[in-house]
């Protein structure tokens, strides 16, 4: 052998060794589709050697029901010349895989003449399979997100909008794309956004999850309330560089439980506070008393004859009179004084930091003013009101409320019998 041939000889067995450990298969095939030749990759894919697999054409190795693409791409490069780049798909049918490849195929030319084709194909199963995964995942994200009933968005270290679902950005009159890039101050002003911006501060200080009321003022000029969470993102240094924000309008449970608790405490024909939170009050001031001596003093009273208003002009009648009773005590008394409906027109006010003579002062007054009050209905006129006043002031035995009911009631009682429209201490 010449050095010449042996030179040859070593570059073709460098080409071959080459071409076997590339990460890719390399075929020729003839016109008709069957191979004449193959690297070491497609042998072992189709399980056999490479004298087996020269003549054969690929209905022997894939699934023909999955031969669309390769076919119609082989018949392109041997019949028109084209030359093909592009992906595909096929069953192999020793494995039964479905794997995709990114396929390079040229014609060979013979003297002008289309005497076969060579194709390159890189196997991108894997690659395939990752992304649909991702896609899959992405499209789970994106329907949750865009369909959940919350806020959730995400910013940077400045507070500044980097990802925000449909709520959101419509809550800050954007579109999700254009609100990137923004914070809340810039889509609603200082004011309306600072409550949005404490939270962000202290996930953003903290490094940690943070959770809180948020609440602003909407283009109605409504208050809305929301239970929102932030959790920080951090970077491999363990600094916080972003977080996400999750929202959720409370405004109506808030509005139900002021609702619920103004209902519960409030009488709801004279609007004053009803028996209970009287007695809630009563019993805070008297606790006030036995830690640090503040007087204070309990009026009872009761209209005289108020049966007689039903009995003569009917209960509707009778509940314009209560009100406008109510009313009359409100006016009169001072603000820090407390007044309440306990029963049908029984009423109490605590006078607090008050002495005897100052209760006088002021259950007088009230007497005097009710006799002033006039009700006028379209049909008839209430006017001659009289109340019975009882009052006491809380003494140093007293360690229950009712002690100082009890004595106020007494005197209550002895007003009524002394002819009414009277007031008397016990
Ligand atoms: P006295 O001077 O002894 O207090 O006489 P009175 O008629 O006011 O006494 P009494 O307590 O017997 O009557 C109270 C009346 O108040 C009886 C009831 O029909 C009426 N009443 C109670 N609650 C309401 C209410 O919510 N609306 C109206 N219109 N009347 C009520
Ligand atoms: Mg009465
Ligand atoms: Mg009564």
């Amino acid at each position: 052998m010449t050095s010449q041939q042996q030179q040859l000889e070593l570059e073709l067995h460098t080409l071959k060794t080459t071409i076997n450990n590339v990460g890719a298969y390399i075929y020729i095939k003839d016109t008709n589709g069957c191979y004449t030749y193959a690297n070491q990759k497609v042998t072992e894919l189709f399980g056999c050697s490479l004298e087996q697999l020269v003549g054969l054409d690929d209905s022997y190795f894939f699934l023909t029901d999955h031969l669309g693409d390769l076919q119609e791409n082989d018949r392109k490069v041997l019949e028109q010349g084209i030359e093909i780049e592009g992906e595909e798909r096929n069953i192999v049918k020793s494995t039964g895989e479905t794997r995709y490849y990114w396929t390079v195929k040229k014609p060979l030319y013979e003297e002008g003449q289309v005497i076969g084709m060579y194709g390159i194909s890189t196997d991108i199963t894997e690659r395939k399979l990752l992304e649909k995964q991702l896609h899959e995942k992405q499209a789970l994200l994106d329907t949750v997100l865009n369909n959940i009933d919350a806020y959730i968005y995400m910013k940077n270290s400045d507070a500044q909008f980097l990802y925000a679902n449909k709520k959101t950005a419509k809550l800050f009159g954007q579109k999700p794309q254009t609100l990137l890039g923004k914070t809340a101050e810039q889509c609603l002003g200082e004011e309306a956004s600072v409550d949005f911006n404490q939270l962000d501060k202290q996930v953003l200080t903290l490094g940690k999850k943070v959770s809180g009321q948020e609440q602003f003022i909407d283009e109605y000029g409504e208050t809305r309330y929301y239970w929102t969470t932030k959790v920080p993102l951090k970077n491999s240094e363990n600094e916080v560089v972003s977080f996400v924000g999750m929202s959720t309008d409370t405004t109506e449970i808030i509005k139900l439980k002021e609702q619920y608790r103004r209902l519960a405490s409030i009488d709801e024909l004279t609007q004053l506070a009803n028996r209970r939170s009287f007695t809630t009050q009563g019993n805070s001031e008297l606790a006030r008393f036995l830690r640090h001596g503040c007087k204070f003093v309990i009026l009872l009273l009761d209209l005289d004859y108020f049966k007689n208003i039903n009995d003569s002009f009917g209960h509707a009648v009778g509940d314009e009179v209560l009100i406008a009773v109510s009313n009359c005590f409100v006016d009169t008394v001072r603000e820090l004084d407390f007044v309440s409906r306990i029963g049908g027109e029984e009423f109490a006010i605590i006078l607090p930091k008050t002495d005897v003579k100052a209760a006088y002062v002021i259950a007088e007054r009230i007497r005097n003013n009710i006799k002033k009050i006039i009700v006028n209905t379209p049909f008839c006129q209430v006017k001659n009101l009289s109340i019975s006043i009882g009052l006491s002031i809380v003494k140093a035995e007293d360690s229950e409320l009712d002690h100082i009911l009890l004595r106020a009631d007494k005197a209550l009682y002895e007003a009524k019998s002394a002819g009414r429209d009277c007031v008397i201490e016990k």
